[in-house]
């Protein structure tokens, strides 16, 4: 785990930023760059799968689900989005990336991170080879390594 200078951090969370406002997805608004030698190498924002409409479920309530629907949201997640974005523009240059996050707000405003707890994103970062995973909390921004960011989405408990 390290705290990113306010240099690092401020500068990747306007790059974020300006990819969540991309967004569609009715509830929030995240977006998420992936980062190699100083270069973007990937970035996405959230969704509907290939944007369409007929699989918007943005405000369906999750009770509305199955205990076994592991993931209630509809949208794909601007990690994920990010994730496949690099693999397919530049599969070479994953290992030892860094990959930021930030959600916003309508306001366009950053809505700092909690403890990590999505899974599916955590274990993905983790099987492709990217090195840290960046949150923007509210008194500073860590970047985990990948694996131990994935004990502690496990971990996660409310
Ligand atoms: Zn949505
Ligand atoms: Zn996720």
């Amino acid at each position: 785990m390290r705290i990113l200078s306010r240099e690092e951090a401020n500068f990747f969370i306007k790059e974020c930023i300006s990819v969540a406002k991309k967004a569609t997805c009715s509830r929030f608004k995240c977006g998420s760059i992936i980062v190699k030698d100083g270069k973007i190498i990937g970035s996405g924002f959230n969704s509907p799968p290939k944007d369409l409409e007929s699989q918007r479920r943005c405000f369906n309530s999750k009770a509305d689900y199955d205990v076994k629907v592991t993931d209630k949201t509809c949208c794909v997640h601007a990690e994920q989005r990010a994730m496949f974005d690099s693999l397919r523009r530049n599969p070479k240059k994953i290992k030892g990336s860094t990959l930021y996050f930030v959600r916003i707000n309508e306001e366009g405003e950053v809505l700092f991170a909690g403890k990590p707890y999505c899974t599916i994103c955590s274990k993905m970062a983790l099987d492709i080879g990217i090195k840290e995973f960046v949150l923007f909390h509210e008194d500073k921004a860590i970047a985990y390594e990948v694996e131990e960011y994935n004990n502690f989405s496990y971990g996660y408990f409310s």
